[in-house]
């Protein structure tokens, strides 16, 4: 699995041109389409850097191990 996110509650970190999971992201996985923010799932390590990141706590990594 790969992190999701969230369109409901992505709010582009409040409309800057560079989100922070954009920017945070070691595997570059994300990247911005059509003004949205999207996980490109083969690049994605589950790492939840940009879950931790994210301001809207807008992303979910969904690995079976993670617990919280
Ligand atoms: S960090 Fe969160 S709010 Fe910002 S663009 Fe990414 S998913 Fe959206
Ligand atoms: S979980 Fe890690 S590898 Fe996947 S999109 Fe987020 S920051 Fe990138």
């Amino acid at each position: 699995m790969a992190a999701q996110i969230d369109p409901k509650k992505c709010t582009m970190c409040g409309g800057i041109v560079q989100p922070i999971c954009v920017e945070i992201c070691p595997d570059k996985a994300v990247r911005v389409q059509n003004g949205r923010a999207v996980i490109t799932e083969f690049l994605c390590e589950d790492c939840n850097e940009c879950g931790i990141a994210c301001p809207d706590k807008a992303i979910k990594v969904t690995v079976d191990v993670v617990t919280f």
